[in-house]
């Protein structure tokens, strides 16, 4: 069982937080089983009327008979999932060392922050999508990036970056809460600057319930990983106006027959033969 927060507990300790991802990661290949029947058959996803008691426990077994012998081997066990198991019994009794030194240097002191771009972070190192999967153990965390980090948030970030005046390879981050507008994240993530891709990020802490686990990270902390590992390189996304966009799908469907034509200067060799 995942554990439960006691009375005036606000947030797990890192060995609750890590057990609980366990449970998680054990339970995710039940819980797609499970959705699998409610997305297949919307019957199942919705309240069943009391009429149907007599004959429900045949209908979930029939649908449960039509899925096993049409639908594809939900899980079919890789070497990923070896790696999984080995790096879950890793992890799971680690302790959050960064958040031990944030408490014992007293590290979340104000004065010693210092408010910087997310373009004034360097050596914080690049990231890949593979990597925040590597890390999160799973899609949950990954999926959650596009709720924190909406297109527009790109280009005017709701993130608060500070660096540390005297540790050079420490950030820390506020970040608004996606369902409660008076709550603030507060979190922290310690790279190495003279190490590339995910081994040069060496621990991370964040306040939230089940921020110091080491088992996997929170989606506040895997999405400011995505921002400073990969958001902040790409290109900014060009916005059109509807008329731009109007003209340009103009020029394009300007055959008679209303066939698209290519561009030519995207086509070396037509430019070359011309
Ligand atoms: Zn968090």
């Amino acid at each position: 069982m995942p554990s439960f927060l006691e009375k005036n507990q606000t947030s797990f300790t890192t060995e609750q937080a890590n057990l609980s991802r366990k449970v998680t990661t054990c339970r995710w290949s039940v819980e797609s089983a499970n959705g699998r029947i409610k997305n297949k058959y919307t019957f199942w996803d919705n309240v069943v009327p009391i009429s149907y008691l007599p004959i429900i426990n045949s209908l979930f077994r029939i649908t449960c008979a039509i899925i096993n012998r049409f639908s594809p081997v939900l899980l079919t066990e890789t070497l990923y999932h070896q790696r999984l198991v080995d790096k879950v019994e890793l992890r799971v009794r680690a302790n959050n060392e960064l958040k031990q030194k944030i408490e014992d240097f007293d590290l979340d002191n104000r004065r010693d922050w210092l408010k910087i771009p997310a373009s004034g972070l360097e050596g914080f190192p690049t990231l890949m999508m593979a990597d925040l999967y590597d890390l999160t153990c799973g899609v949950y965390q990954v999926k959650n990036i596009s709720k924190y980090n909406a297109r527009m948030q790109r280009t005017n970030p709701m993130y608060e970056i500070f660096k540390h005046k005297v540790c050079t390879g420490i950030v820390k981050v506020l970040m608004p809460s996606r369902f409660h507008r008076s709550i603030t994240h507060k979190l922290w993530i310690e790279f190495d600057t003279e190490t590339l891709g995910l081994e040069a990020i060496t621990g991370y802490y964040c306040r939230c319930q089940i921020g110091s686990r080491v088992l996997g990270c929170c989606s506040h902390v895997c999405a400011v990983l995505f921002h400073l590992g990969i958001g902040r390189h790409e290109p900014m996304p060009v916005k059109k106006s509807y008329i731009t966009l109007l003209l340009d799908a103009a020029e394009r469907y300007s055959g008679e027959n209303g066939t698209e034509i290519e561009d030519p200067t995207d086509n070396i060799y037509l430019e070359s033969f011309d």
